[in-house]
């Protein structure tokens, strides 16, 4: 009898740096393991060696920001069992749906020397925007240990076991003083997802929300406490629009702050 075929994994980049994907090569230690556990079928990162699809799980890197990558991530999915997007590029849009609350032709003549060879969408737009999406795995970059707990929880055929309180809870469990409370450090934590180990705080900065917007996200008490620390309303705006811009809290809790700024 012939021996069962291992799973197929997909690893495929978008508009990205390239992080997400470097996280996945990070895992050294774990990396034989699943590399004996499925065949990397496509991860060009890695490897120029290429096998067809289907693929039983894709972890897809980066966001849509042209036409070609609308058309192509559909590809993708119909090739995909399971698709997981991994990164805030690709669950949010990244740092570059900064493009999303501006003139993107305007970047265009600004930025490039011959911006008619620049062919882009208006906008940077998370994966799920396009097809549907199994799982999300958030962070910039995201973390190993979710990586692996998402990778296995697929191969058993079971739902990632993981956490989407807010870092705050992160923070007590690890024994950090609040930089808010004890020094009035602007701080994301309380609306942001857990999964980095609320590594800022434990160094005395405030969290930046690289893991997006938790369940259910307090914005507008978090946007108070910020005014009372004394921050304006473009600082705010600014502290909502990095890696999570386009993430559909942050970006409504940015735009009241910038609805209310241009208020008379
Ligand atoms: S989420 Fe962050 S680390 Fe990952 S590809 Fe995007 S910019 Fe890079
Ligand atoms: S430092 Fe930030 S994440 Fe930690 S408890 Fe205070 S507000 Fe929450």
């Amino acid at each position: 009898m012939p021996p069962a075929r291992k799973p197929r994994l997909g690893v495929f980049k978008f508009a990205s740096c390239d992080g997400c994907q470097l996280s996945v090569l990070d895992c050294e230690d774990e990396l034989l393991a699943i590399a004996g556990a499925v065949d990397i079928a496509d991860f060009r990162e890695a490897s120029r060696a290429v096998l067809e699809g289907p693929y039983d799980l894709s972890l897809v890197e980066g966001s849509v920001t042209t036409a070609h990558d609308a058309q192509r991530i559909k590809e993708i999915r119909a090739q995909s069992k399971a698709l997981v997007t991994i990164g805030a590029c690709a669950t949010s849009g990244g740092i570059q749906a900064l493009k999303n609350f501006g003139d993107v032709e305007e970047f265009r003549r600004v930025v490039y020397a011959r911006p008619e060879f620049i062919s882009t969408l208006a906008t940077s737009t998370a994966i799920a925007d396009h097809v549907p999406v199994d799982f999300e795995l958030r962070g910039c970059p995201i973390s190993k240990v979710q990586l692996l707990e998402a990778i296995g929880a697929f191969l058993q055929g079971r739902a990632p076991n993981l956490p989407n309180e807010s870092v705050c809870i992160e923070c007590k469990r690890r024994g950090n003083v609040c930089v808010m409370v004890a020094h009035g450090t602007p701080c994301l934590g309380p609306v942001t997802q857990a999964g980095c180990g609320a590594i800022c705080p434990a160094f005395t900065r405030g969290c930046y929300g690289c893991f997006g917007p938790q369940a259910t996200p307090n914005t507008a008490s978090l946007i108070g406490e910020l005014k009372v620390l004394g921050m304006a309303p473009p600082a705010v705006q600014r502290l909502f629009r990095t890696f999570n811009a386009n993430a559909p809290a942050f970006r409504a809790a940015s735009e009241s702050v910038a609805a209310e700024a241009s208020t008379p």
